[in-house]
């Protein structure tokens, strides 16, 4: 296993039974109060990107997202939960591990043709990246790839994005 790999892993804790019975939580605060693993992490997720948008994904995904663009030398784009942006927005519906909802990004948030990079901290049943993915093709940009933290492979997110990029800095 990769120095990042077992970082990584190290400072992700599991929740048993959060937010409902029979879901496990990869909780990544402790990745994200420990600063050398944190620049890690951005680090890896920036590599080598040449994109000139990166979104992050309410509300996790944020915290990832805004240094990654920070290092890549691009703009953040926040893909929001329903009816947090206060402008027009293009909204998609998507089915959760747990629950369901509804995301937004706002129509005028890329250039025609922007290369765009989604980040996210979870990749689970791939339903909210599915999304993500939707929305930014509507608003006129190109997903470069999804890169997530963690990939949780049994849930087979990554076959509800064929034809995507997706990348994960550790995959269980
Ligand atoms: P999914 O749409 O099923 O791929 O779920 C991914 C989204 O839900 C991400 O935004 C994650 O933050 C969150 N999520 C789903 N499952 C988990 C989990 N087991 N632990 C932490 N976050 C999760």
């Amino acid at each position: 296993m990769s120095d990042l790999a077992e970082t990584i892993l190290g400072r992700i804790r599991d929740v048993p039974d959060y937010p409902k019975p029979g879901v496990v939580f990869k909780d990544i605060t402790p990745l994200l109060g420990d600063h050398g693993a944190f620049a890690a992490v951005v680090d890896a997720l920036a590599d080598g990107l040449e994109v000139d948008k990166v979104v992050g994904i309410e509300a996790r995904g944020f915290i990832l997202a805004a240094p990654v663009a920070y290092t890549a030398g691009a703009g953040f784009v926040p893909i929001r939960k329903k009816g947090k942006l206060p402008a027009a927005a293009h909204a998609a519906s998507y089915d959760l591990e747990y629950g369901s909802a509804v995301i937004e990004v706002h129509r005028d948030a890329f250039a025609p043709g922007d290369r765009v990079l989604i980040v996210d901290d979870v990749l689970a049943t791939g339903g909210t990246a599915r999304a993500a993915v939707e929305l930014v093709g509507r608003a006129g940009a190109e997903v470069v790839a999804v890169s997530v933290l963690m990939e949780l492979a049994f849930l087979k997110g990554r076959e509800r994005l064929s034809g995507v990029d997706v990348r994960a800095l550790v995959v269980v």
